[in-house]
């Protein structure tokens, strides 16, 4: 008799226990920061500043960091990720009722950020490759959904605007970009990423969020760099930069004791010792991607010929951040997934399924979409693996 074959949780156990090791007192987490002595000396040399809020050198100097490191002209921080996005999404032009193609695959902050531009989400699918979204599947749907008028693109069946997309790099996995921005300018969409987990990734050679007329970062503690909560705008054009710096911070005008102030804005600026912590980061941010590509390395090492799961490379023509190293299941059958976490988050290892699709969330099941074949697949095959860069040594 042939011995039976080995589960998918036992192959996936015995992968953790290679690369990670045995979990010691507390749980492996999914993704824990890394903190140094030199983030403390930021940290405490704001502190010793007194200026700790609104006015301070930290903030122009994560933001040259930023855009240095990017290669982005220029770098707006704000206090989170998904406010950014709104941000951003305004700056493109996004009004109320127009639509807003974006991944039915995404965290929940994607969709938000477009309803709070009272704007609706329109859900499309992803790609197997990069798992996020698949620039032809995205010309064959719109050559069937748009209408172009002299107003820009328009949904048939709603008869909204289509004003915007917005492809997100999905656990650092850059999508094709060229590609989708040729789709894009087809349809006379406006691009604006959501590089939220992408910081440190590159497709072609050019860094993820430096494709699209804007882009869109997050620091917050699971992020490959964190400033306990942060975000961050990104764009190439010097108009939109100062606008989104203006209206983040209450649109006032220039002067050294009156509050003039000119339009409706937002409260959004990173505050200056969340930017000191930022910069101390920025520092270690080639390291930190160093590490977290070695890690990805062993898992892949580990799971290479292992029979019902394969581990997701990053796609061609890309460099990824690994920001969470990721694996596919064979079977999609209901059941498998929920073994495969029940057995790991037993033993001590943070594994989790990725996101529940956007479009099966109560408050946007009303929302336009496409079919959405693959990122069905995705959302029940998907597994993350614990992430954290201090898995391997410096
Ligand atoms: C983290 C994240 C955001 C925004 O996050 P904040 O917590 O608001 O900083 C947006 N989109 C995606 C895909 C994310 O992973």
């Amino acid at each position: 008799m042939s011995p039976q074959p080995a589960s998918v949780s036992s192959t996936i156990l015995d992968v953790l226990r290679t690369v990670v090791g045995a979990p010691g007192e507390t749980v492996v987490p999914l993704h824990a920061p890394t903190f140094t002595a030199r983030d403390a000396e930021l940290v405490q040399d704001c502190l010793a500043s007194t200026f700790v809020s609104s006015v301070g050198q930290y903030v122009d100097r994560f933001e040259a960091a930023l855009a240095a490191y990017t290669g982005s002209a220029h770098a707006i921080a704000v206090v989170n990720g998904t406010a950014a996005l709104q941000v951003a999404l305004t700056l493109a032009g996004v009004q109320r009722d127009d639509e807003v193609l974006i991944p039915a695959l995404s965290f929940v902050a994607t969709a938000n950020a477009v309803a709070h531009c009272g704007a609706v989400p329109h859900f499309v699918d992803s790609s197997v490759q990069t798992l996020g979204m698949d620039p032809e599947a995205l010309e064959r749907y719109l050559s069937g959904v748009v209408q172009l008028t002299p107003d820009g693109a328009r949904n048939r069946l709603t008869g909204r605007r289509i004003a915007a997309v917005v492809p997100m790099h999905t656990f650092g996995h850059p999508v094709e970009m060229v590609r989708l921005v040729e789709v894009a300018a087809q349809f006379r969409l406006v691009v604006v990423e959501d590089a939220a987990e992408s910081l440190g990734s590159t497709h072609r050679g050019q860094h993820a969020g430096t494709f699209g007329q804007l882009a869109t970062l997050s620091f917050n503690g699971n992020k490959i760099v964190t400033t306990g909560g942060g975000g961050a705008i990104l764009t190439s054009d010097p108009t939109l930069a100062q606008r989104a710096k203006y209206l983040t911070t209450t649109a006032k005008r220039p002067h050294r004791w009156a509050f003039e102030h000119d339009a409706i804005a937002w409260n959004f600026r990173l505050p200056n010792l969340n930017a000191a912590l930022g910069c101390a980061q920025m520092e270690r941010l080639p390291a930190l991607v160093a590490r977290k590509r070695e890690l990805a390395r062993r898992y892949q090492d580990a799971l290479d010929g292992c029979d019902g799961v394969t581990f997701m490379r990053e796609p061609e023509d890309t460099c990824s951040n690994y920001w969470l190293n990721t694996v596919m299941l064979q079977t999609a059958e209901a059941g498998e997934r929920e073994l495969v976490l029940q057995a790991t988050n037993d033993a001590g290892y943070q594994c989790r399924p990725v996101w529940r699709l956007l479009h099966t969330l109560p408050m946007f099941a009303q929302c336009p979409r496409a079919d959405l074949p693959v990122a069905n697949r995705l959302e029940a095959t998907l597994i993350n693996l614990p992430s954290s860069p201090s898995l391997v040594e410096p």
